[in-house]
């Protein structure tokens, strides 16, 4: 079965595709994952391996574990772009959410004021106010929208809440006036006999009915890189990625690719 693939709280610094030099945290156990989703393509695995044992790591220790490594980045004269919050599961499900991004924002100011805080999130938890307090600060507050039209999303994502409802999560991404990036999984393939493709007009367009509805910045529309838990999941050509990115730029709504 494919596992976790973060076994440290702070990880890297890795490159990324979307982000650069980017040191990430991981708010989830070292040894499971948790989320409120399930996604296919999911890189650390499907839920069903189990939470691990080690449980989550405390806001005093992921400061102490930050402060530590973005000294020794520091004095090293390591360049840094990013600080993401990403790993095994949802980092929003943390029930010290806030106090650890306002204790990042300020190690980030200490030791590299230059660098940005981005975090990856799922969008389950925006009826939470310190959650959406937390997002407000960071500076890239990237949420995943993989489908405009709920019954897709449901099949993508499989969220463990029976009341998950795309159009809700929409309202929701509205109240950051602006200051969030849609992040969208472009997917197709079969899984338990059910097939989705999220790639065809009808779903571009409710995509982007739903990024021009919850008013974000733009859209990060990528796919599938690495080893997926779900088999059947087919690839999207970047030459399919920037032919749909030109329709969000046609209707007046940036969108970059990876
Ligand atoms: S939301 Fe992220 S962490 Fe959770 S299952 Fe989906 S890809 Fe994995």
């Amino acid at each position: 079965m494919q596992t976790v693939l973060f076994h440290s709280t702070i990880f890297g610094p890795i490159h990324s595709r979307r982000l650069g030099v980017s040191l990430g945290v991981n708010l989830m156990p070292n040894d499971g994952k948790i989320c409120s989703f399930d996604c296919l393509y999911c890189e650390a695995g499907f839920n069903a391996q189990g939470p691990g044992t080690s449980g989550l790591p405390s806001a005093r220790q992921v400061r102490e574990q930050l402060n530590q490594k973005l000294k020794q980045m520091h004095a090293d004269n390591q360049p840094l772009d990013v600080i993401t919050f990403s790993g095994n599961g949802e980092p929003t499900l943390h029930p010290q959410f806030l106090e650890i991004i306002n204790d990042t924002i300020e190690l980030r100011n200490q030791f590299y004021p230059q660098a940005k805080v981005s975090v990856l999130s799922n969008a389950t938890r925006l009826a939470d106010p310190n959650v959406v307090e937390a997002l407000r600060k960071v500076d890239n507050n990237i949420l995943k929208l993989d489908s405009g039209i709920n019954s897709t999303a449901k099949l993508i994502d499989r969220p463990a809440s029976p009341s998950y409802d795309t159009s809700q999560i929409i309202d929701q991404m509205a109240q950051f006036n602006g200051h969030a990036i849609m992040q969208t999984l472009l997917v197709k393939g079969e899984y338990d006999g059910k097939k989705f493709d999220n790639t065809t007009p009808l779903e571009i367009d409710a995509l982007i009915n739903a990024a021009r509805r919850a008013g974000v910045g733009s859209v990060m529309l990528y796919s599938i890189d690495r080893k997926t838990p779900a088999e059947n999941l087919q690839r999207i050509s970047p030459e399919q990625l920037a032919e749909i990115a030109s329709k969000f730029h046609a209707a007046g709504i940036p969108a970059t690719t990876a």
